[in-house]
């Protein structure tokens, strides 16, 4: 008997049928004789839905109440499919996070898990239920409902999975496991059959949305097998695992967007020590955080400074420099654009191969798209350009850098 823990995603549990259709793949795992821990998000657009209705009740919408409301879509679909299931025959209890109880920081939005009580859980196990948990949501030590960030019901799953030491983790979504790139947007991505811990944090950072990067952080922590599977088909999906002498040894493995970025421009700052810090540390308290930032060459003793942040944190980070911050460091103007998105080229072979990064602008520069804000690591190079492009630039780079359904695979050195 193993126990497996299964998590379905908003797709998947998209309307009443579907949650039938959940309940019959469950009722299978279950009836098999294994222990299941199922772990449910919202059906899909219902969280969208929830975070506009808080953003048409005030600007910026209270944390501790934003939490109380977006979180909500999950209690929905865990209830629902515990119905089904006990309709089916099957003995099943749904659990909110603090009903488990999964305690998190108190980081409204983006909370953290810090810890997950398993005796209740362990106790259904016990007498033979199938344990069905609300995803995206915990307890902070005050008592307060939190959210792990938008996608946070696979960092629920996974976490579950380490807490209750699962023999299993798998993700069923709309897709048949993790991509060369996004299969929605390019129809010749292929399946990885296997994709290490650290290039699938890579690739979930990067925007490759089909796993929160939480839930890949803690996968890599805790070793867990993870994988990432469609919930409407039976085809074999992506196991996420420890890098291992089997997997695909190519320069590049995949490209990914992130159109959930916007970039701030500070323009003529006077240039001397200490401006960077006096940017930015405002909005480290106010927990927006920063991704890429480019600073120009001083010229007369000024210099711009562009940034990006997420699009949730926008209209906040811009209002604050505006406001505030731009008078403090003598800043000229600030100027803002949404309309970005980020392509980025991942893969750990690029640690030992020159020439991938001038590849990548050629291709860019050969389309007419023109990069705005370039940031390297070892393992990945992104370029922020227009959001119109997003589709395109994706497509090209895939094609340059052969990871279509009909290209050989080429040999790492
Ligand atoms: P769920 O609701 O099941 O959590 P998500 O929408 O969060 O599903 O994630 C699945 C989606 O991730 C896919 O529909 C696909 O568009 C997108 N995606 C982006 N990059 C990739 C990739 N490299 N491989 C697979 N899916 C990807
Ligand atoms: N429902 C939440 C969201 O849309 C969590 C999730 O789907 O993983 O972000
Ligand atoms: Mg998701």
């Amino acid at each position: 008997m193993a126990l497996i823990v299964q998590k379905y995603g908003g797709t998947s549990v998209g309307n009443i049928e579907r949650i039938r259709n959940v309940a019959r793949r469950v009722g299978k795992t279950s009836g098999a004789g294994n222990q299941v821990v199922v772990v449910l998000s919202a059906m899909s657009g219902e969280t969208n839905k929830l975070v506009g209705l808080t953003q048409e009740a005030a600007e910026f919408p209270l944390g501790r109440e934003y939490d109380v409301v977006i979180s909500t879509g999950e209690q929905v679909t865990v209830g629902l499919l515990a119905i089904i299931l006990n309709e089916m025959g099957y003995r099943a209890k749904s659990f909110l996070g603090h009903q488990v109880p999964i305690v998190t920081d108190s980081q409204f939005g983006s909370a953290r898990i810090e810890s997950i009580g398993t005796d209740k859980m362990a106790e259904e196990l016990k007498k033979g239920s199938i344990v069905v948990v609300a995803g995206f949501q915990g307890m902070d030590g005050q008592g307060n409902i939190t959210t792990l960030g938008r996608g946070g019901s696979d960092t629920t799953a996974v976490a579950l999975a380490a807490a209750l030491k699962a023999d299993l983790c798998e993700i069923y979504t709309d897709v048949e496991g993790v991509y060369t790139t996004d299969p929605n947007i390019c129809s010749d991505a292929r399946k990885l059959k296997k994709v290490s811990y650290d290039e699938m944090l890579e690739m979930a950072s990067l925007g490759a949305k089909v796993l929160q990067t939480r839930s890949v952080e803690f996968a890599k922590k805790y070793e867990i097998p993870v994988m990432v599977r469609s919930s409407f088909t039976d085809a074999e999906g992506t196991l996420v695992c420890k890098e291992d002498s089997e997997m695909e040894k190519v320069v590049v493995s995949g490209i990914t967007y992130n159109k959930s970025e916007a970039k701030i421009s500070v323009l003529r700052v006077p240039d001397r020590p200490g401006i960077a810090a006096k940017l930015f540390r405002p909005l480290t308290e106010d927990g927006i955080n920063v991704d890429m930032i480019v600073q120009n060459i001083s010229h007369d003793a000024h210099t711009d400074l562009t940034f990006t942040v997420s699009n949730s944190d926008y209209k906040k980070a811009l209002k604050l420099i505006k406001e505030k911050t731009a008078a403090e460091i003598g800043a000229e103007e600030v100027v803002g654009d949404p309309n970005i998105a980020k392509v980025s080229i991942v893969g750990a072979g690029m640690r030992s191969h020159a020439g991938i990064a001038s590849q990548m602008f050629e291709v860019l520069a050969k389309e007419g798209i023109n990069i705005q804000m370039i940031s390297t690591s070892e393992i990945k190079i992104s370029c922020v350009i227009d959001v119109k492009y997003t589709e395109l630039a994706v497509r090209v780079l895939h094609e340059s850098f052969g990871l279509g359904n009909n290209e050989v695979v080429e040999e790492k050195e």
